[in-house]
């Protein structure tokens, strides 16, 4: 990261370009599906793949993210709900990166009401499913060669995972342009209009929901992980910023207030490193439970929403320069912040926990 991609990303950010070259080292590292252990998956443990998220977010939280998508969501869900044919099939592929994966749940008219209002359907036609519908924000939707689309079963109500390969008749993928975070992630609109996917591509072990919540279970502590490793790439950058930047004679670094922000920054990212921590414990161990994971989630990009703002303040003027190294961010901790799930919608998830009482509607 600190090699191909540091050099280059405030270019192609600016750009809204995804930096696929210079990512494409992280294929050989042998760090895809890190916290997977079947069909050739490393089997490392869940702090070593936090670690990689953060440390990858730590240079870029655009390529944190498309790695989170490839490696985490789309691979993710076959490893929890496909079957062992999927599993031999397709886990491979996606290590390799011969085929690069999306996952496709939120849509135009449905966020974070997905779980109840899942508007795009799936309807069995012999030996196959038609697909109908739309989804939006889909990172890496734009190149992906499999997208894991959730789709209600019309039948039965409930949700379920399809994997669709692309190109394919009746999909269309329109990248979403004027973005002012995560510039360098590739989001598109998907919509379908009687697309056919094969019952054999239907991910046989996602039967509801609740399968489905099971990958984001697991996503949200990469979340966290990636959004330390956005508040640190910020603080390094201030750090630097402040010892050789001098203002009255002095290097702003020697003055009480912006050692007070650097010591704010620091004590907000090692909270979260802590927070992150015992979340990768506890999934070590199998025992980490959804509001767990919500609640690092949450944690961690509030921390990080702070950390970044301090970041780009001891920076004065220059911190809204791409250039400097805290912009990108800056801004980018507002996706964080708010993908797979707002920090709102976690936090009622942790509250149900608590109380007893779902305050959801
Ligand atoms: C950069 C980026 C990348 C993304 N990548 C993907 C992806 O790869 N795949 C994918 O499927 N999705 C993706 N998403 C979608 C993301 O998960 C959603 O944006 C998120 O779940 C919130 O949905 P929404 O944006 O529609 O907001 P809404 O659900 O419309 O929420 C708007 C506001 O209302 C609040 N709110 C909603 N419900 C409640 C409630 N019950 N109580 C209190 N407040 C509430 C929210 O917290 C928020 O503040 C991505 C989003 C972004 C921005």
């Amino acid at each position: 990261m600190e090699r191909e991609v540091a050099p280059i990303i405030n270019d192609f950010w600016g750009r809204a370009e995804f930096p696929r070259k210079a990512v494409w080292g992280l294929r050989d590292l042998g760090i895809t599906g890190s916290q997977f252990d079947e069909h050739g998956c490393p089997g490392m443990s869940n702090l070593a793949s936090g670690l990689i998220s953060m440390e990858i977010s730590r240079v870029d939280p655009s390529v944190g993210t498309f790695f989170g998508v490839h490696s985490g969501l789309a691979l993710g869900s076959i490893v929890l709900c496909g079957d062992e044919e999927q599993k031999a099939e397709w886990i491979p592929k996606l290590l390799s990166w011969d085929k690069i994966g999306a996952f496709g749940l939120t849509e135009i008219e449905t966020g974070s009401g997905v779980a109840l209002g899942l508007q795009t359907t799936a309807t069995r036609d012999g030996d196959s499913w038609l697909l109908n519908g739309n989804k939006k924000w889909i990172g890496n939707g734009t190149f992906a060669d499999v997208i894991v689309v959730w789709a209600r079963d019309v039948e039965d109500d409930q949700v379920k995972g399809f994997l669709l390969e692309t190109p394919a008749e009746g999909f269309t993928a329109e990248k979403i342009e004027g973005k002012v975070a995560l510039r360098a992630v590739e989001n598109a609109v998907l919509r379908f209009d009687n697309v056919r996917v094969p019952e054999t591509h239907r991910l046989q072990r996602a039967n509801s929901f609740r399968d489905t919540a099971k990958v984001l279970r697991l996503t949200r502590g990469g979340v966290a992980w990636n959004s330390v490793g956005c508040a640190m790439g910020a603080y390094e950058a201030a750090r630097a910023y402040a010892i050789r930047r001098e203002q009255f004679g002095r290097p702003i670094a020697s003055f009480q207030l912006i050692q007070d922000l650097l010591a704010r920054m620091l004590a907000g990212i090692t909270a979260s490193q802590c927070v992150a921590s015992r979340l990768s414990a506890l999934q070590e161990n199998g025992k980490v439970s959804e509001q767990q994971a919500a609640m690092a989630k949450m944690y961690c990009t509030t921390r990080t929403r702070e950390v970044v703002q301090w970041a780009r303040e001891v920076m004065g003027g220059n911190g809204i320069l791409l250039e400097n190294d805290v912009a990108r961010f800056f801004v980018d901790s507002e996706a964080l912040y708010s993908y797979e799930g707002t920090r709102e919608v976690n936090s009622l998830i942790v509250g149900r926990a608590i109380t007893g009482y779902g305050a959801f509607v």
